[in-house]
């Protein structure tokens, strides 16, 4: 979602979508890889058609849905004298680079005053039974905010704590699933993982899934090595487990910060804590408070007493109390917020979680928050988000990449591999990202031995990527998955054909691919001599239904006899289109006379897939 920050003077601009000046003093603007004219007109406050002239006399025709460059992008806002900077991506790549302009913006110009610290925000994930929970217990309770000792918390989605004098906040659901879910729909809500690894367990399933939904959010990672006053135990060998799984800890020379902790014990809390600081300062985490509130749903619940409930961690802005937002779906006027101690407070800054009242509806966890002016700007914006799927959310396949690679949509392929053995992964990942080029890089975000799972179809999703299989099947739940989220498997048995296609796709050449529709069953009840050498097929249809014209298959003893298509269907001697489930009908088979009273018909179509 493009954003918007006025950095000389509080709150938006009153501007509205007309033919107003250009704003005396540049304000800055962030614009992401691409965007349509009618996004940039709404980034920039004016109408679309001040946009279209802008482009025309930059030489460039364009209508009001078109997709245009951040270049083209940028060269028309500064052109309307806004400062340009890159819209902030889930990659931490981009926030850097975006940290890096702002710090430089900080450098010259004054104007960049509004900006503060905000707290970070911080997911524990790890195996289960390795003490996530224990862990966020612990650093409640040795935390707890001076001002508020002694209140009770309460369970809204995320707590703060107060760490030498600097507010964290806690997502309280720990576990890569919520992390995935709010991914997926385009929010992100974590900067720094915390991933707990059991030292009498070691890396595990689940230890190696959280790195890689870390990892592909380009989110740091801090290690704490849990349980540590359990006897016997040696933290060592969790570290060269973890370097195996790409995860140096510093003293073996990386950069991966791992602290010995015990939840049980409450040892190491402190120290964890101060490290996080540290990767907090880093990551330079800043915003304006002055503007509206903007922010995301992280829990959301309906009261039988109070109605629709909502936790909403604000990353940009301030929320207040009778401001008007827009959230997801849903719209209303806030009526109360109250903190994670139940404590009724009147605003909220960048990073303090608060729950809602006031809603109309109950929101959807990772639905965008967005403090608007009026009711009737609420329902504009609703309704926009209800009819355009931002770009950004589509689903990635092989069939559709190069178009969204052409529209500078994507910059890079993201590709999970799940291989029937070990040995042939490395060539397929090593082919696979010697194809990436200047436009586009090939980014293997997990790899791994086994079926393909719902847990690889919830990472595809979150990262908008496609997952590959060779010589393995999907497990039922996990084509389901991808079947309802549009995210595409391809299987291959040949590593030449895997590589081919994904290179074919790269050039936008690739070929579709036949995919098998089965439409209905039928029972040979009882065989029809007609003519000369012609027989006809007396049938039941058992399920679905026939169409005149499908593709048929016959079998019997459950052998597959033939195949071929329907050359006509008739009910009581007259021609029929299709016949479902539950008639009788005649049924005549193109080039096949041979029918047997017991045979079973497959009746299918074929359809072209990418
Ligand atoms: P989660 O599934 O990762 O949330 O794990 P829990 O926090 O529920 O902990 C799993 C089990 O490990 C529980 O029985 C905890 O009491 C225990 N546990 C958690 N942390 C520690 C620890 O530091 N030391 C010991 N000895 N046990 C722990």
């Amino acid at each position: 979602m493009a954003r918007i920050s006025n950095l000389n003077s509080p709150g938006y601009s009153s501007r509205g979508h007309g033919n107003s000046p250009p704003p005396a003093e540049a304000r800055l603007v962030e614009i992401g890889a691409t965007l349509t004219v009618r996004q940039l007109a709404d980034l920039l406050q004016i109408s679309a058609v001040e946009v279209i002239k802008q482009l025309m006399r930059n030489g460039i025709m364009a209508n009001i849905n078109q997709v245009i460059s951040y270049e083209t992008a940028a060269a028309v806002a500064t052109e309307l004298n806004y400062k340009v900077c890159p819209k902030p991506k889930a990659d931490r790549k981009s926030a850097t680079a975006l940290s890096e302009f702002r710090k430089s913006q900080r450098q010259q110009d004054s104007t960049t005053k509004g900006l503060k610290p905000r707290p970070p925000i911080v997911t524990i994930m790890g195996h289960v039974n390795h003490g996530k929970t224990r862990l966020l217990d612990a650093i409640r309770q040795t935390n707890v905010m001076a001002t508020e000792a002694g209140s009770i918390t309460q369970h809204i989605g995320a707590y703060q704590v107060e760490v030498n004098g600097q507010r964290v906040t806690f997502l309280d659901t720990p576990g890569h699933e919520a992390f995935t879910a709010m991914r997926a729909r385009g929010a992100q809500v974590t900067d720094i993982v915390i991933l707990v690894v059991a030292a009498d367990d070691g890396v595990m399933p689940q230890t190696l899934e959280a790195i890689d939904h870390a990892k592909a959010a380009g989110v740091p990672i801090i290690v704490a090595i849990n349980k540590i006053d359990k006897p016997g135990i040696n933290p060592e060998l969790v570290k060269q487990q973890l370097a195996d799984a790409g995860l140096v800890a510093e003293d073996w020379g990386g950069d991966v910060i791992c602290v010995p902790v015990s939840a049980k014990e409450k040892l190491g809390i402190h120290e964890l804590l101060e490290n996080l600081l540290l990767v907090a300062e880093m990551e330079e985490l800043r915003v304006n408070p002055s503007l509206p509130g903007l922010g995301t749903v992280i829990e959301a619940k309906l009261d039988k007493t109070k109605g629709p409930l909502a936790t909403v961690l604000v990353y940009e802005g301030r929320l207040k109390v009778g401001d008007i937002a827009a959230v997801g779906a849903t719209w209303g006027r806030i009526k109360a917020m109250f903190n994670d101690v139940g404590k009724r407070v009147r605003k909220a800054e960048p990073a303090t979680p608060v729950e809602i009242l006031g809603l109309n509806q109950v929101p959807q966890v990772g639905d965008i928050l967005k403090v608007v002016a009026s009711e009737h700007q609420a329902q504009s914006l609703i309704q926009k988000q209800l009819t355009e799927r931002p770009p950004e959310l589509k689903p990635v396949n092989l069939s559709n990449l190069y178009d969204q690679i052409s529209a500078g949509q994507v910059k890079e392929l993201n590709i999970i591999i799940k291989a029937d053995v070990q040995g042939s992964i490395e060539p397929i990942k090593n082919s696979l990202t010697s194809l990436g080029s200047v436009e586009i890089q090939v980014r293997i975000i997990r790899s791994g031995t086994g079926n393909i799972t719902e847990s690889d179809v919830m990472l595809a999703i979150a990262s908008k990527g496609i997952i590959i299989g060779f010589g393995v099947d999907s497990e039922p739940g996990a084509q389901r998955l991808a079947e309802i989220e549009g995210v595409s498997i391809r299987s291959y048995k040949v590593i030449y054909d895997l590589i081919s296609d994904v290179s074919d796709a790269l050039k936008g050449m690739l070929a579709p691919t036949r995919v098998e529709v089965i439409e209905g069953q039928a029972e040979i009840r009882a065989v029809f001599g007609i003519g000369k050498k012609g027989s006809i097929a007396g049938v039941y249809v058992t399920e679905g239904k026939i169409n005149r014209g499908a593709s048929v298959r016959l079998q019997r003893g459950g052998k597959i006899i033939a195949e071929s298509t329907v050359s006509s269907l008739r009910r009581f001697k007259d021609d029929v289109k299709e016949v479902s489930a539950g008639y009788e009908c005649g049924v005549g088979i193109k080039d096949w006379n041979e029918f047997k009273v017991g045979d079973t018909l497959e009746f299918f179509r074929v359809e072209l897939k990418q």
